[in-house]
C-alpha cells in the first residue's frame, strides 16, 4: 500500500519519501489508519517489520506543536531501542516545527534529562525505570498524555518491568490511546491488553502459505558499515552472471548502486520514482548483459519478468516473510541452480530467525570470506577454465612458441604461467609467500600476532578488544585466538588468512573512545607469556 493512501500529514509524508520509503509495510498499512483514527491496538510485529513507523507516524499526527506539555510516551526495554526509537521518530518529525522528541533511560545523569525536560518535550520515549524516576519527580507530568505505546512489550515483561509498567499505565490520564506491540503474545501481556487497553483491535500479518524455492540460502551477520564490501566480496566469490540485489528504500537502492558502480560492477538500480522509459533502459541492459547486477526495491522488482538471475542478495533483510519468498523465488526457476544471500545485521537477526521459522526454511549462517577466500576461488575457477581449455583445444602452435620464448628468456614454465594467471585477474593478487606477508610474528602456527598500542592501563578489557577485532573486521569472534594484555600494549592473535583483513578494518576503529594503531607484532616477543 501506498503512504499517500493512508491520509498522513503532508508533512510526514514528505519525511517518510525523503527517507525512501516506497510501500508501507503490511503492519504500517494495518495499523496506521486504526492509530489515526484514536482506536487502541495490540500490535504483533517484530523489530524489522517497520513497526516503529506503524506507531510513530500516527503518535506525531496527534501532537500538538503549540502546546509543550508531554503528550506521548513509548516504554521501550533498553537504552538502545530508546535511543534508535527516538532517532526515527525525529527523521518522521523533521518536516513538523516545534514537536521536542527526547529518549530517556537510566545510567544518564539525570540533572541533564531534568534540563532538557524543562525546555519543553512533547514526545519522550524512555525505559519503564527511569520514566517512573521522572514522574516521582514531577519532571514528567502525564495529564496531557494522549498516546501510549508499549514497545516490544514482551521483551519488557522478561526483563522484569511489569510492575514498572503498570505503574507507568496508572499514572496516565483515562482518556488516552494505547498501542501495544509484541514481537509474541504470551499471556501476561494479553493480562496488561485486558486492563488498561480500551476494545483494542489486535492487527498482525496474516501468513499466506508459503512454498519456498528449493534452493542454497545462506545469511552473513555484517557490521553496517562493511554492507558494501561483504557485497562485492560475495559477486566477487560466487561470480554470478546475472544477480539480483534488493534494498528496502528508494534511497538505499540509488546509494548501493553508486557505492558498487565505484567498485568497479556494472550495476543499475530499479524504483518506483523512475520514468518507465528509464525503467526500460535499465532493463534492457539487463537483458542483453550490459548490466549485470541489478538493484532494486520490493515494489520495482514486482513486475519484472526477470526469473533467470543465479544469485539473489538481500542487501537488507526484507520486512515481511512474504517479501523473502518473493525475492528468492527469482532465481534458481526451471531447474537451474540459484544462491539466496541475505546480509543481517545487530538485531536483524531476530526477523530473520522469524523468515525461517514462518516460512519453514533453512537459511544457513556462513562466516563472512576474507580477502584471501575470494581471490582463492577466483584462481580455482580460472584453472577450471584453463583445464577446459588444455582439453578442449588443440593448443600444439601455442606450445611450441612457448617453448621458443621460455628458452630465450631462462624463465620457467610455472613463472609464465603465474604471470599470465596474474593477468587473468586482472590485478595484483595480493598473494606472496606466507613467510613474506607477516613473517614470525611469534604466533601459533597458521596465525598473525598483532600489536596493539592500547592496554590496562586505558583501562581496557580483553572483552573490548574481541568485540573490536571481531566486530570491526566481520570474522566470527571464535577465530580470534590468544589476546595476551599487558600495561600498554596488547598481542591478539588471528587468523593468517584474515590478518590483512583485520589491521584494514581495525585502521579507523576506536577501542573506549580512542584512535589506536594496530600492527603485525614485530618479532617473537620477549615479554614473557603469561
Ligand atoms: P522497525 O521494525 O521499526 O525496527 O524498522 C526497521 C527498519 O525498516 C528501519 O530502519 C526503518 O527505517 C525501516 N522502515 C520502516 N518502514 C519502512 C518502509 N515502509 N519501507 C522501507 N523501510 C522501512
Amino acid at each position: 500500500m501506498n503512504f499517500e493512501e493512508l491520509c498522513l500529514d503532508p508533512r510526514l509524508l514528505r519525511a517518510v519519501t525523503e527517507m525512501g520509503f516506497e510501500q508501507a509495510s503490511p503492519i504500517q498499512a494495518q495499523a496506521i489508519p486504526l492509530a489515526l483514527e484514536g482506536q487502541d491496538l495490540i500490535g504483533q510485529a517484530q523489530t524489522g517489520t517497520g513497526k516503529t513507523a506503524a506507531f510513530g507516524l500516527p503518535l506525531l499526527q496527534r501532537v500538538d506543536p503549540h502546546n509543550k506539555k508531554l503528550q506521548a510516551v513509548v516504554l521501550c526495554p533498553t537504552r538502545e531501542l530508546a535511543v534508535q526509537v527516538a532517532g526515527e521518530i525525529r527523521r518522521f518529525a523533521k518536516f513538523m516545527h516545534g514537536i521536542k522528541v527526547l529518549p530517556i533511560y537510566g545510567g544518564q545523569d539525570i540533572s541533564k534529562q531534568i534540563r532538557s525536560l524543562k525546555g519543553g518535550v512533547q514526545v519522550v520515549i524512555g525505559t519503564p525505570g527511569r520514566i517512573i524516576d521522572h514522574i516521582r519527580r514531577h519532571t514528567l507530568k502525564m495529564e496531557m498524555v494522549a498516546t501510549m505505546v508499549l514497545d516490544e512489550a514482551d521483551e519488557m515483561l522478561n526483563m522484569g518491568f511489569r510492575e514498572d509498567i503498570e505503574t507507568v499505565l496508572s499514572h496516565l490520564p483515562q482518556e488516552r490511546q494505547t498501542l501495544l506491540f509484541s514481537a509474541t503474545m504470551p499471556k501476561p501481556i494479553m493480562e496488561i491488553a485486558r486492563e488498561y487497553l480500551h476494545q483494542p483491535e489486535i492487527i498482525k500479518v496474516v501468513k499466506k502459505e508459503l512454498t519456498v524455492p528449493k534452493i542454497e540460502q545462506y545469511y552473513y551477520e555484517v557490521n553496517p558499515r562493511k554492507k558494501g564490501e561483504v557485497l562485492s566480496r560475495l559477486l566477487d566469490m560466487y561470480d554470478p552472471a546475472l544477480s539480483l540485489v534488493f534494498c528496502n528504500t528508494k534511497r538505499k537502492v540509488d546509494e548501493l548502486v553508486q557505492d558498487l558502480k565505484g567498485r568497479g560492477y556494472f550495476a543499475e538500480g530499479l524504483h518506483g520514482d523512475m520514468k518507465q522509459s528509464q525503467r526500460d533502459r535499465v532493463m534492457n541492459g539487463f537483458r542483453n548483459g550490459r548490466t549485470d547486477i541489478l538493484v532494486a526495491t520490493d515494489v520495482a522488482a514486482r513486475g519484472l519478468d526477470i526469473d533467470d538471475v543465479e544469485a539473489v542478495f538481500n542487501y537488507d533483510v526484507p520486512q515481511d516473510d512474504e517479501y523473502y519468498v518473493h525475492r528468492i523465488g527469482r532465481t534458481g526457476r526451471a531447474g537451474r541452480t540459484g544462491r539466496a544471500f541475505t546480509l543481517v545485521t545487530g538485531r536483524e537477526i531476530y526477523k530473520l530467525k522469524d523468515i525461517q521459522r514462518y516460512c519453514k526454511t533453512k537459511i544457513r549462517r556462513q562466516p563472512i570470506p576474507s580477502a584471501n577466500n575470494v581471490t582463492q576461488i577466483r584462481i580455482e575457477k580460472i584453472l577450471e577454465n584453463v583445464t577446459d581449455q588444455i582439453q578442449s583445444s588443440d593448443l600444439t602452435g601455442l606450445v611450441a612458441i612457448l617453448d621458443g620464448y621460455l628458452e630465450e628468456q631462462d624463465y620457467t614454465a610455472a613463472e609464465v604461467a603465474a604471470a599470465l594467471l596474474q593477468m587473468a585477474m586482472g590485478e595484483d593478487t595480493g598473494i606472496r609467500k606466507q613467510e613474506d606477508d607477516f613473517g614470525d610474528t611469534g604466533a601459533e602456527p597458521g596465525m598473525v600476532r598483532l600489536f596493539i598500542n592500547i592496554g590496562k592501563k586505558q583501562k581496557v578489557r580483553i572483552g573490548d578488544i574481541l568485540g573490536a577485532v571481531a566486530g570491526e573486521s566481520g570474522m566470527e569472534g571464535d577465530l580470534v585466538g590468544a589476546i595476551d594484555m599487558y600495561d600498554k600494549f596488547t598481542f591478539v592473535e588471528v587468523p593468517r588468512e584474515y590478518a590483512a583483513d583485520v589491521i584494514e578494518a581495525m585502521q579507523h576503529a576506536r577501542i573506549k573512545g580512542r584512535n589506536i594503531n594496530i600492527e603485525p607484532a614485530s618479532a617473537p616477543p620477549n615479554v614473557d607469556r603469561k
